[in-house]
């Protein structure tokens, strides 16, 4: 007998997961969140709760959420806490905002799909308390020195490849449980996410002149796998080497939980004045900005591979070499010239598609020497906690809207590449000495676990 027997008409959810909850009298038993779990998350029917200890398997994704028309599904909330924290003066809260957050949030209010409320956002966060906002598209450049670093090293001393992008939670998790030998071939970079919150608790305190203790650090995210990836052991780097007890990003919030903090608020939010991000560690470049998209994350890591190799920025006419893996196909395919070297990349995106990606490299059907891949369909900017479209010509169009928007951000950056940030040039500089360093590794870096288990009941 399994404890889920009653519910059998929806995906079956733990009582612990960190990332999705069921109110079961919203639910209508239409069984939608049970195609999602299985058709785009590629999880549900991959195990049986008979043999796995009543395990409900899950990476976090939070397809089923979209898919449920009814919000019987719905993430984790976090709104509570953030609040708490942000009514206790000890405290200083400091918000990080991912960036396909700002090409979604305006659907909450009514705006155009896709329209970017970059400058709303923050003014709303501000008036909503927030003593410090961040962008994360710095923790997406400085994600980028490490992880370009990371692959020109692997391609110059024979190092395991193909290497595969590690900043999506929910397809570490799936790598995990599924690929476990594929551990050695994922980047040991942690998320952008995970890097600015160490970074935030480490080098930004001491700048700042704050304790540690008395950061609160609130990551907002296209994501409901973030919930689950701020929990995981491995990321209190930045606190541990402080000595101190507790996570660098103690807690995470969706895109749609900041539009309910904005709207039970009463933020006319469509009419608030654009503020800027905080001064330091606040802003990163147009390459940092695309990591919102399938895709964007191979581009700007190969935009700054090919600066570290050929010693100079790609031209505007390079550029569009990359434009093979934009798009909405769930593999794409090129091949890139680095030092004369012929570097064959993927990305994939919709975590069940991936999956088969997965296989037929693993088959030995396909070579590739870097893959991106990102668990929700479109990647973040299509993610599980943005602004739910329940309508399927709608959903698809927002994704394609937001989609378009983001790399118009970085076409319009007066900085597209990561190594030309200057405050990331300067970070290096001041705390981290160089990408890959001994202090790089130890704060910027992290490490995976076989979770098998989690099918088989047997550690
Ligand atoms: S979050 Fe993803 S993996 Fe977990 S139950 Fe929902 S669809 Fe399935
Ligand atoms: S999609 Fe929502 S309403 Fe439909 S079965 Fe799942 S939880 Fe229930
Ligand atoms: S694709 Fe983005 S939103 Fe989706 S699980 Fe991965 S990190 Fe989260």
């Amino acid at each position: 007998m399994s404890k889920f027997d009653g519910v059998m008409h929806r995906v079956p959810i733990n009582e612990n997961n960190p990332s999705i909850i069921c109110n079961d009298s919203l639910c209508k038993k239409c069984q939608l969140c049970k195609k999602a779990c299985s058709g785009v998350a590629g999880v549900l029917g991959t195990y049986n709760l008979e043999e796995n200890g009543d395990n409900a398997v899950c990476i976090n994704c939070g397809a089923c959420i979209t898919a449920c028309p009814f919000n019987a599904l719905s993430e984790v909330y976090n709104i509570a806490g953030v609040l708490q924290a942000i009514h206790d003066d000890s405290k200083k809260v400091i918000f990080l905002t991912a960036p396909a957050v700002r090409v979604s949030l305006g659907d909450a209010f009514g705006m155009e799909s896709g329209t970017n409320v970059q400058g709303k956002m923050v003014t709303a966060l501000r008036m909503l308390g927030a003593d410090v906002v961040l962008d994360v598209t710095f923790g997406a450049d400085l994600t980028i020195m490490e992880e370009a670093s990371e692959l020109v090293y692997r391609i110059q001393n024979n190092g395991v490849l193909p290497m595969f992008t590690s900043c999506c939670p929910g397809w570490v998790k799936y790598c995990e449980i599924y690929f476990p030998e594929l551990i050695p071939n994922l980047s040991s970079c942690k998320s952008p996410i995970a890097m600015q919150a160490t970074m935030v608790k480490t080098y930004y305190a001491k700048k700042m002149g704050l304790d540690p203790k008395d950061l609160v650090v609130v990551s907002v995210a296209p994501c409901t796998a973030k919930k689950a990836e701020c929990k995981r052991p491995e990321l209190s780097a930045g606190m541990k080497s402080l000595g101190l007890e507790g996570q660098d990003c103690d807690m995470s919030i969706t895109t749609r939980e900041l539009s309910v903090m904005i709207k039970e608020a009463g933020i006319d939010f469509a009419n608030l004045k654009d503020s800027p991000y905080d001064p330091f560690m606040g802003t990163g470049t147009g390459s940092g900005m695309i990591f919102g998209n399938t895709g964007g994350v191979m581009e700007a890591a190969l935009r700054t591979a090919f600066f570290l190799i050929e010693g100079r920025n790609m031209n505007d006419d390079e550029l569009p070499k990359f434009e093979a893996v934009r798009g909405f196909d769930h593999v794409k395919e090129a091949e890139v010239t680095l030092g004369g070297k012929t570097i064959r990349v993927a990305v994939m995106h919709q975590m069940s598609e991936a999956a088969k990606g997965i296989k037929e490299l693993m088959a030995g059907d396909k070579h590739y020497d870097f893959v991106e891949i990102m668990a929700c369909k479109g990647g973040c900017a299509g993610g599980g906690g943005q602004i739910k479209i329940i309508k399927k010509p709608l959903q698809e169009a927002a994704r394609v809207n937001r989609n378009t928007t983001i790399y118009d951000m970085d076409k319009k950056a007066n900085i597209r590449f990561c190594h030309d940030n200057p405050e990331i040039k300067a970070i290096y500089k001041d705390f981290l000495e160089a990408p890959l360093s001994h202090i790089s590794h130890e704060l910027l870096h992290t490490t995976f676990e076989d979770k098998s288990w989690e099918l088989t009941g047997k550690k």
